[in-house]
């Protein structure tokens, strides 16, 4: 069995556009509106020689009325599949109360998790996301899955955590 990656994070962070970008072809749905990857997708991908399993999620409710517990539990369903988790945030809002809530169940598992600060897609924004730290997960990834930014070194640091 192949290594798996978990990507998640809030709505619109931009989960499943890295997901597109790690596997490279656009097959993970991409959408404006939040909410709309269901349950948990695989797809195999690639990187350095070596082969995993990339997750995407998604899967709450867009008008959930607690999204900080559907977070939750949608962040802990895809770690306990796996060996590595990529934690998104977005770069040009900076970390939320919702956020927070999502550390908070991620520091529990014993899994390693990669902080990516997602819409990276220009140096000041990257500069920015060195206030990511405080989030206690570590050094932040600033990335632009739009625009392929940063990505070379995210996949180095995932293959180094798996
Ligand atoms: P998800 O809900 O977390 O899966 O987010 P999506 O991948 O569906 O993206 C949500 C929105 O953010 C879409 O309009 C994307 O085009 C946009 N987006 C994703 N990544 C980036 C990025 O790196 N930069 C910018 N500017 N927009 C992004
Ligand atoms: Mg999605």
């Amino acid at each position: 069995p192949q290594p798996v990656v978990a990507v998640v994070g809030r709505p619109n962070v931009g989960k499943s556009t890295l997901v597109n970008r790690i596997i490279g072809r656009r097959q993970a749905v991409v959408e404006d509106i939040p909410g709309v990857t269901r349950d948990r997708v695989p797809y195999d991908a690639q990187w350095a020689g070596r082969q995993f399993t990339v997750v995407d999620t998604g899967g709450w409710e867009p008008d959930a009325r607690d999204r900080a517990a559907a977070i939750a539990a949608q962040a802990e369903a895809a770690v306990a599949t796996a060996d590595v988790v990529l934690f998104v945030v977005d770069a040009m809002v900076g970390s939320t109360d919702v956020d927070e809530a999502a550390v908070r169940m991620l520091r529990r598992s014993a899994k390693p998790v990669i902080l990516v600060a997602n819409k990276a897609d220009n140096s000041s924004i990257e500069m920015e996301s060195a206030s990511l730290w405080s989030l206690g997960l570590g050094e932040p990834h600033p990335v632009s899955a739009l625009h392929g930014r940063g990505s070379g070194d995210l996949l180095d640091a995932i293959m180094e955590a798996l």
